[in-house]
C-alpha cells in the first residue's frame, strides 16, 4: 500500500489522518450496533457506507486512476476489491474492518516515512534572511542574503548566523558548527579559515568574505544531495517494487481461479467462494514486501544525515555494506584542515615578505588544502597577497598564474621538473631532507623560494581507521600525490603499515589503484581534492569531505562526510551493515508472513479478519523494524 503514501509527505498526511478517523467513526456505529445496542434502522447503513467511502474511496479511485493512466495494477486495489467483496457476499463489517485497519496502518506509515525525509528540510529553517555587509566606507547595510555574491565582505556579530559559506578574514573566535556537521564541540576560527552557512558564530566579532553565493552554499548542496537520493532506489528497492507490481497481477488472477475452484469444483455456494477468494486477496496482497525496504533506507539515510553523513542514495548505503577495502586519500581527508607552514626557505636574494606575498597571490586562487595554510602564514606575517591572474591548477603538482611581470607558479617537485628549474638546488635540501610537504615557488626556470607545510593526522583519523579494521574491513590503503617520506611518517601515527601506502601519484594512478583492489571485492574511497575526483567515481563507494572538499569530489562521491570526524565514517558503514541485515530480516519476515496467511486461506478456512489482522500488522511491524534505524545514532558522543 506505500505506493503512493511514500511519494508525498507533508500536506498529504492531515487529509490521511482526517480519512482514516472518519472510516474508523464509521465502523464503530456499525460495531455498536451489531454488538452492543442495535441502533434505528439508517445507522448501521450510514456507518458502513462511511467507512467504506472514506476507507476505500480515495485508494480506490487513485488505484483506478493509476490502473487507467498508467496501466499499473496498484497494491491498493487488492484491497478494496476484497472489500468490496465481503460486502457483496453480505459480509459489510468484515470488509469495514479491513478498511479501517487498511487505513490505519496507511496513515500511519506515512507518518513515520515523512519522519524520516523530514531531517534534512529542517535546514531551511536556519538559514537567516538578512546579513549585515560592510561598505567600502566601513560602514554596515543589511541586505537580503539571496544578494550577497562571492567576494562580498560580511561581519558576524556574536550569536549571528553565518549566512553563506565564507572565509574568515579578520577576528578569531569558535563557532557551533553542529548544525551541518553535527559536531557538538565549538570550532576555532581565525583568518583563513572556512565559514559554513547555517553555522553559529558564538563569541567573537567575525569578519568574513563571501566565497559562495546562498544558491550553492552548504544547505542547498545538501538539499540537493538528498533530493538526489530520494529520487535515486536501491537496487533492493527497485526489486521489491518489480516484485510488487508483478505480484499483483497474480495475485488478483488467483484469486479468480480459487473463485472459480471452490465455486465450480468443490461446489461451494457464490457467497462462501467469494468471501474465501477475498480473504485469500487480502493475505496474499504483498504490502509488506514493498514497504519494508524503503522503510529500513529512509530511515538509515535520514539517521545518517543528522550525523553529518550524506548519501546520495539507497544503492550507496547497500554497497557500503559490502565494502572489503577502504582507500584513503591522504591530504586534506586523513590530515587536518589545518595544516601549517613551518619553515620558509628564500633563494637568490630576494626578501621573504616579497616571495610569500606572490606565493599567497596564487594560492589565494586555490582550493588546495596547503593554500590556506600558505594564506594564514601571509595573513600572520602581515603580508597581502599580491595580485595574480591567470590561474590554473594542476592537480597534484600545484598551480601557475601570471602576475604583473609574467609566468609564476608553486608546486611539488614534478612541477619543478615540468618547469625545468633545478630540483636539487642546494638551498632546499634540509626541506628535502624532511618529513613534510615543500611548496616551492618559481617564476619561470628560476626558482624563488619555498615553503614546508606540517601537515597533521585528524585526531579522529586513527580512531576511525582502527574501528573500521575492527569491524572486519580487510584492507585500508593510503594514496597521496604527496612525498612518500610524508605519507609514511603520517600512515605511521595511523596505523597504517608502509606496504599499504601509495605514494607520489597522479589522479590517474589513484584510478589505475582503485581497479586493483576492485578485482578483489567492494572498494570505498574516500577523499577531498580535485586530483580525487576520478578515483570517487570510479569506486564503488566514492566518500568526499563534504564541508572541507572541493566540489569537484563531492559531485563525483556518492556519499559525503560532512563532518570532519571519520569515526563516523566507520559509524556510517556499521549503520550500512544493520540497514542491509534489517532489509533481509524484513524480506524473510514478509514473505513467510505472506506463505503462512496463504496456505491457512488456502487449507484452512482463514476468517477475513483475521487474515486483515495477519497483513496489517504484518506490514506494520516491517515499518517499525526499518524504523529502529532511525535510532541509530551516527553521533559519537
Ligand atoms: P593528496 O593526494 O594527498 O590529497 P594532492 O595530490 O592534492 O595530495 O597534492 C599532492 C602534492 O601536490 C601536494 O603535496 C603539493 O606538493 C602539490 N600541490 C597540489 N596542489 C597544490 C597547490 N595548490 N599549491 C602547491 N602545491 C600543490
Ligand atoms: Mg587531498
Amino acid at each position: 500500500m506505500a505506493e503512493h503514501s511514500h511519494d508525498a509527505a507533508g500536506p498529504g498526511l492531515d487529509f490521511d489522518i482526517m480519512l482514516t478517523g472518519l472510516t474508523i467513526l464509521g465502523l464503530a456505529v456499525a460495531l455498536l450496533d451489531r454488538f452492543v445496542q442495535p441502533l434505528p434502522a439508517v445507522w448501521p447503513q450510514v456507518g458502513l457506507g462511511l467507512a467504506f467511502l472514506a476507507g476505500g474511496g480515495p485508494a480506490g479511485i487513485s488505484a483506478l486512476r493509476e490502473l487507467f493512466g498508467r496501466g499499473r495494477l496498484d497494491i491498493d486495489l487488492l484491497m478494496v476489491i476484497a472489500a468490496v467483496a465481503a460486502a457483496a457476499v453480505g459480509a459489510a463489517l468484515e470488509g469495514a474492518v479491513l478498511l479501517a485497519l487498511f487505513s490505519l496502518s496507511g496513515t500511519l506509515e506515512h507518518r513515520a516515512m515523512g519522519k524520516a525525509r523530514r531531517a534534512v528540510e529542517a535546514l531551511m529553517a536556519l538559514r537567516p534572511d538578512t546579513a549585515l555587509r560592510l561598505r567600502a566606507d566601513g560602514s554596515t547595510e543589511e541586505v537580503q542574503v539571496a544578494v550577497l555574491a562571492v567576494g562580498d565582505r560580511l561581519v558576524l556579530r556574536p550569536g549571528a548566523r553565518v549566512p553563506v559559506d565564507g572565509r574568515v578574514i579578520e577576528g578569531t573566535g569558535s563557532v557551533d558548527e553542529s548544525t551541518i556537521t553535527g559536531e557538538s564541540l565549538p570550532v576555532h576560527k581565525d583568518p583563513g579559515d572556512n565559514l559554513h552557512e547555517a553555522t553559529v558564530n558564538l563569541h567573537g566579532v567575525l569578519y568574513m568574505q563571501v566565497m559562495r553565493s546562498l544558491a550553492e552554499s552548504t544547505v542547498a548542496r545538501m538539499i540537493a544531495l538528498v533530493t538526489e537520493a530520494q529520487a535515486m532506489k536501491a537496487p533492493s528497492e527497485r526489486f521489491s517494487e518489480w516484485f510488487g507490481a508483478r505480484y499483483t497481477v497474480a495475485v488478483l488472477v488467483g484469486s479468480v481461479v480459487v473463485f472459480a475452484v471452490f465455486y465450480g469444483l468443490i461446489g461451494y455456494d457464490l457467497q462462501h467462494a467469494l468471501y474465501h477468494a477475498a480473504t485469500l486477496l487480502v493475505a496474499a496482497s504483498p504490502c509488506a514486501v514493498v514497504i519494508s525496504v524503503p522503510a529500513a533506507i529512509l530511515s538509515a539515510l535520514s539517521s545518517a544525515a543528522r550525523g553529518g553523513v550524506l548519501f546520495k542514495g539507497g544503492a550507496a548505503l547497500e554497497m557500503l555494506a559490502e565494502v572489503r577495502a577502504f582507500a584513503f586519500d591522504k591530504t586534506g581527508t586523513l590530515t587536518s584542515g589545518r595544516a601549517e607552514v613551518t619553515q620558509v626557505v628564500v633563494l637568490d636574494g630576494i626578501a621573504e615578505d616579497d616571495m610569500l606575498a606572490l606565493l599567497a597571490g596564487i594560492e589565494a586562487h586555490s582550493e588546495h588544502h596547503i593554500a590556506g595554510a600558505v594564506l594564514r602564514q601571509a595573513l600572520r606575517q602581515g603580508v597581502s597577497p599580491v595580485a595574480v591572474g591567470a590561474v590554473k591548477a594542476w592537480p597534484s603538482e600545484g598551480i601557475t598564474g601570471e602576475d604583473a611581470l609574467g609566468p609564476v607558479w608553486a608546486g611539488n617537485e614534478r612541477m619543478v621538473a615540468r618547469m625545468g628549474a633545478d630540483r636539487a638546488h642546494p638551498g632546499l635540501a634540509t626541506l628535502h631532507g624532511g618529513a613534510q610537504t615543500v611548496v616551492h615557488l618559481g617564476r619561470g626556470a628560476q626558482l624563488l623560494g619555498a615553503v614546508a607545510v606540517a601537515d597533521t593526522p585528524r585526531q579522529t583519523a586513527a580512531a576511525g581507521i582502527a574501528a573500521l579494521r575492527a569491524a572486519g574491513v580487510q584492507e585500508v590503503v593510503m594514496m597521496t600525490g604527496d612525498r612518500r617520506e610524508v605519507a609514511m611518517r603520517i600512515g605511521a601515527e595511523l596505523g597504517i603499515r608502509d606496504s599499504e601506502i601509495h605514494a607520489g601519484l597522479l589522479p590517474a594512478d589513484k584510478v589505475k589503484l582503485v581497479d586493483d583492489l576492485a578485482a578483489k571485492g567492494r572498494v570505498a574511497f574516500v577523499g577531498d581534492g580535485v586530483n580525487d575526483a576520478a578515483a570517487l567515481a570510479r569506486a564503488d563507494v566514492g566518500i568526499a569531505m563534504g564541508a572541507a572538499g572541493s566540489e569537484v569530489a563531492l559531485q563525483a562521491a556518492e556519499v559525503a562526510l560532512l563532518s570532519e570526524d571519520m569515526q563516523r565514517l566507520a559509524l556510517a558503514h556499521r549503520l550500512a551493515r544493520r540497514t542491509a541485515r534489517i532489509i533481509k530480516q524484513n524480506l524473510i519476515f514478509s514473505i513467510g508472513a505472506m506463505v503462512v496467511l496463504v496456505i491457512a486461506g488456502l487449507f484452512f478456512a482463514l476468517p477475513l479478519p483475521l487474515a486483515v489482522i495477519g497483513h496489517e500488522g504484518g506490514t506494520l511491524l516491517v515499518v517499525l523494524n526499518g524504523l529502529r534505524l532511525l535510532r541509530d545514532p551516527i553521533r559519537v558522543i
